[in-house]
């Protein structure tokens, strides 16, 4: 249960596995074209948007969106956290002025600061996250689009611990960009980059360049046309394994309905921390902004690492903190992909054990606080 690679599904992850069969395969081309459409189905995009699926992780799809933004634009960073941070560290290499509104650790930028800032100034893009997996805070990215809309031209959504398990309704809200990785909520192999890109987001590629090479999206955006109309083709060797596994957890998702899915990774969110407050234990995120996929736990007077040793030799990995105001003090849990109601009774029974074990009191019982929410959902 560690923030990413998320809970994995043995059907999914086994996907990857194909014999013999490369890039140039009539089996990658219709990988391809399932998964491009799924994309699309996950982050609520029409058809106008145009999706890909590069080879890499989340950081390759944040940098590919470099390809849309002219040379010396002005670009708003909304920035809840570490992940929030790094749109600062990727921009800050390129030919543009940056100005980053930050939040404290556990809290979201209030949409009056982002309204006053793009109402003062002409920007030429927004960029922000969904769910800020150093803290575990949803941002309302529905609410930041209509504050904006009307002001910039382009609207970017870092999605990667929040698509598949947060509700995105990118035609709907008026986002342009909406990126992920195929290894969180998606709960497929490592390896991959995903983005849905507008029409006007794509216009834009017309424009002279200031990005690099490789994750210069006038690089991929014909490639990516011809998959969906069922052809294929080469700009560079894409991560053929993973593509076969993300076609695989399109299809459950398809069948599963991303509604329901949503539903779940909601149910389980919620479960996990009536477990959590239950020990007595403090969440990270401010009460109004938790996420479905993940939870910071805060926890005084342990030492960390240890007590997450101890979890991992009982068979469960959560992930480390690393929000600097708080490293020392909370732990993270990622409950997304194919996160089920056995996996919270689990995690939660192990950090009660865990924290027992080092003489920390939180009692007993988390688990059927865990329980009291499930069976409301039945
Ligand atoms: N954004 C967010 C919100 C993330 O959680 C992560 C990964 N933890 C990234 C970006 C970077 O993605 P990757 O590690 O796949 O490059």
């Amino acid at each position: 249960m560690h923030v990413g690679p998320s809970i994995g599904n043995y059907d999914v992850l086994s996907a990857a596995v194909q014999p013999n069969i490369g890039f140039a395969s009539p089996e990658f081309n219709s990988a391809m074209k399932s998964s491009l459409e799924g994309l699309r189905y996950i982050t609520g995009a029409a058809d106008s948007y145009t999706p890909f699926i590069l080879p890499g992780s989340g950081t390759v799809a944040m940098e590919s969106v470099m390809s849309f933004i002219p040379r010396n634009s002005r670009i708003l960073v909304v920035s809840n956290g570490v992940f929030g941070d790094r749109w600062e560290a990727i921009m800050s290499r390129y030919p543009v002025a940056i100005k980053v509104l930050k939040a404290e650790a556990g809290k979201s930028v209030s949409l009056e600061d982002i309204d006053h800032e793009v109402s003062s100034r002409r920007y030429f893009a927004v960029a922000m996250t969904q769910v800020e997996t150093s803290t575990g805070v949803k941002l309302d990215v529905e609410s930041v689009a209509k504050t904006v809309r009307n002001k910039v031209d382009l609207i970017i959504v870092d999605g990667v611990a929040s698509i598949g398990g947060e509700n995105m309704q990118a035609a709907r809200w008026g986002i342009d960009v909406v990126l992920t990785a195929s290894q969180k909520a998606l709960g497929a192999q490592a390896g991959a980059g995903l983005l849905v890109a507008s029409r006007s987001a794509i216009e834009k590629l017309r424009e002279e360049s200031i990005s690099g090479y490789f994750a210069d999206l006038r690089n991929w955006s014909d490639l990516m046309n011809k998959f969906l109309a069922g052809g294929g083709g080469y700009f560079a060797t894409p991560p053929i394994g993973t593509v076969f596994s993300i076609q695989k957890s399109m299809a459950l998702i398809r069948s599963e309905t991303i509604e329901a899915r949503i539903k779940r990774h909601e149910i389980c969110s919620q479960a996990f921390r009536a477990g959590i407050s239950h020990m007595g234990l403090e969440i990270l995120a401010s009460e109004k902004l938790r996420s479905n996929t993940v939870t910071g736990v805060i926890v005084d007077g342990i030492d960390i690492p240890d007590f997450l040793q101890r979890c991992m030799k009982k068979g469960v990995e959560f992930g480390a903190g690393v929000h600097p105001a708080f490293r020392d003090r909370y732990f993270r849990v990622g409950h997304m992909g194919w996160v089920k109601p056995e996996h919270i009774i689990t995690a939660l029974n192990v950090i009660e054990s865990s924290l027992e074990e080092i003489g920390k009191e939180v009692g007993h019982g988390s688990a059927l606080a865990a329980e009291e929410v499930f069976s409301k959902h039945h």
